[in-house]
């Protein structure tokens, strides 16, 4: 169901919309974090860290990975208590228990920081354009909006072999590279059933680190295209060298695979939705739906599946015009 309230004059919605996202999937493989509510002290401290005010221990542990992080609780009651008590980490738990949930399941976590992603829930708009962002983007942290997280290639994560393939990259190169191992479902509106755990490359740091291997991204791409030549050139040989029959030879791919945007799997495999929200604000807010804009659904600024802040509604409704009757007093 979806509820409609007003601001003023102006109608806002919010839509429920079934994007199969991370977050609408890995609810079954839930996250260990406990709450100690027991008074007793703990048995155990944290040795040598002890010596160290608990501000100073709080500043080091939210400069940590989420990885190690959320296993330091796992030391003992103490590290759990003095990890529980991190405000910005106690805020997350609260507000958006799936991005930690989320970074663990697909083993994104060791790529950012407690700080790193209490600074994206506390900033409401999108990384990649001025819109709210109501999602992130967790192999790096990046907060996105839909439009943008279905249409941008920085939002596409890429298998191994089309890493290699665009960015003249080896394995020495991946290792450290971040990228998520999926977890298996439906993803996307389309719910495409994904059956394999697959491993996807961030696409704007694998292509940065192509260049910086390659120097330039002319060399980069020429790099890339030769290696392209001499793979069609050994597929070439190899199939005329063949009697007929015999098992079928892939092809070399030297073209990226369809993407689908909205409906590509791998878009959502590393999406979970966010709420903003801040140290002084009551709730946090999720964002909502233009009622004026919902029969619109090809481009900003009048677009169905952008999302707003109680404060970008009021700019939109500036912008777009009031809404009578059902529609933009300004778009015709
Ligand atoms: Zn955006
Ligand atoms: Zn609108």
């Amino acid at each position: 169901m979806s509820a409609i309230r007003k601001t003023g004059k102006s109608t806002y919605i919010f839509l429920d919309i079934k994007d199969n996202t991370l977050d609408d999937i890995d609810k079954s493989s839930h996250l260990d974090i406990r709450f100690d509510f027991d008074s007793n002290p703990p048995s155990y401290g944290l040795g040598t860290l002890e010596r160290l005010p608990l501000e100073i221990i709080h500043l080091i542990l939210i400069r940590l990975d989420m990885r190690s992080l959320t296993a330091f609780p796992h030391v003992n009651k103490r590290a759990r208590l003095v990890t529980n008590s991190i405000p910005q980490y106690r805020r997350i738990l609260v507000h958006a228990p799936a991005s930690i949930r989320g970074s663990l399941n697909i083993e994104s976590a060791r790529f950012f920081s407690c700080q790193d992603l209490y600074e994206k829930l506390s900033t409401a708009e999108c990384d990649s354009c001025r819109d709210f962002g109501g999602y992130l983007y967790l192999v790096t942290c990046r907060r996105v909006c839909f439009l943008c997280f279905t249409e941008m290639t920085d939002y596409l994560p890429l298998p191994q072999k089309d890493v290699t393939r665009k960015f003249g990259l080896d394995s020495e190169h991946l290792a450290g590279l971040p990228h998520m191992r999926s977890f298996r479902g439906r993803y996307s509106p389309r719910g495409i059933k994904c059956r394999r755990r697959e491993i996807l490359f961030d696409y704007s740091t694998a292509r940065q680190a192509g260049i910086a291997v390659h120097g330039t991204v002319e060399s980069m791409e020429k790099y890339a295209s030769e290696m392209a030549s001499k793979r069609l050139e050994s597929y070439n040989s190899k199939v005329s060298l063949r009697r007929t029959g015999g098992t079928y030879l892939r092809p070399p791919r030297y073209e990226d695979s369809f993407d689908g945007h909205c409906s590509n799997p791998r878009r959502f495999m590393g999406i979970i939705r966010a709420p903003f929200f801040t140290e002084k604000m009551a709730s946090p807010e999720w964002g909502l739906h233009c009622i004026a804009c919902k029969p619109h659904h090809y481009c900003r600024p009048i677009h169905w599946r952008r999302k707003y802040t109680i404060d970008g509604f009021r700019d939109h409704i500036r912008e777009c015009g009031e809404i009578m009757e059902g529609k933009h007093a300004q778009i015709k």
